[in-house]
């Protein structure tokens, strides 16, 4: 399927292509998947990015920032024909089970891009001066092929973070340090960096229409990347098979 890089999170900004190919996996894909996609976060992700590279060598030269949204994008059309996902998720007031049938296009939004944040930034950090970077998922690679192979930081979102700085090929030890060692306003420096260039969907919004029926209308929020998790298990709530597919002799 072809998704236009205008409908990514970026909005397509200094995008060289006008779209990827993202096609659903099939069921040996899927065993294969399961079978030896690794447990480990990093490496679970780095397995992620070079199943999409195989089919589609552009995702290299794709921004991070829409890396999530092709991954899960790619989960939900292996769960779904028509771009809906069902969830069930337990309201946390009353207890009742929620089922929601997600819709992509109407449910699952981005945060609007300022095109001034897709050329980078100068910021200080410590003493220092650094220059930001938009990286795309090559630049994102050398780095954590890294973080894969020594394992001195292996949360996520910090490997992402250090990707931002332009001069991490030479400058990869004191950059760690200095993002590592943050303090006061440098880590909400450090956190905006992070919403600015890598946390562009927003929350899906599940109303409880059990609390909804007392008059108090309960809204929960659930995370994109937290509905992925699972989503094996979720093939078969989402692809029941009906009564014609099987009959018994
Ligand atoms: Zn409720």
């Amino acid at each position: 399927m072809e998704i236009l890089t205008t409908h990514l999170p970026s909005g397509g900004c200094n995008y060289k292509f006008s779209s990827i190919n993202i096609s659903p996996m099939n069921f040996l894909q899927v065993n294969k998947y399961h079978q030896n996609c690794p447990k480990d976060n990093l490496e679970k992700y780095l397995y992620n990015i070079r199943m999409l590279a195989e089919e589609e060598p552009r995702i290299y030269d794709c921004y991070v920032m829409d890396l999530d949204f092709i991954i899960f994008y790619k989960q939900l059309i292996t769960v779904s024909s028509n771009l809906t996902y069902n969830v069930k998720v337990t309201c946390p007031y009353c207890n009742k089970e929620i089922n929601k049938k997600l819709v992509l296009e109407k449910d699952v939004h981005f945060k609007a891009i300022d095109p001034k944040v897709m050329n980078g930034a100068q910021i200080a950090l410590g003493d220092e001066m650094f220059d930001i970077i938009v990286p795309t998922v090559r630049d994102f690679m050398k780095v954590l092929d890294k973080y894969v192979r020594y394992k001195t930081v292996t949360d996520l979102d910090v490997i992402k973070l250090i990707s931002l700085f332009k001069n991490v090929d030479v400058q990869g030890n004191q950059i760690e340090k200095a993002v590592l060692g943050a303090t006061h306003s440098d880590i909400t420096l450090l956190q905006a960096l992070k919403d600015l260039y890598f946390n562009r969907l927003e929350d899906v919004e599940i109303e409880c229409a059990n609390c909804s029926k007392t008059g108090e209308r309960r809204v929960l929020t659930m995370s994109v990347n937290s509905l992925i998790v699972d989503f094996f298990r979720d093939i078969y709530i989402n692809c029941p098979i009906n009564g014609d597919k099987i009959l018994f002799k």
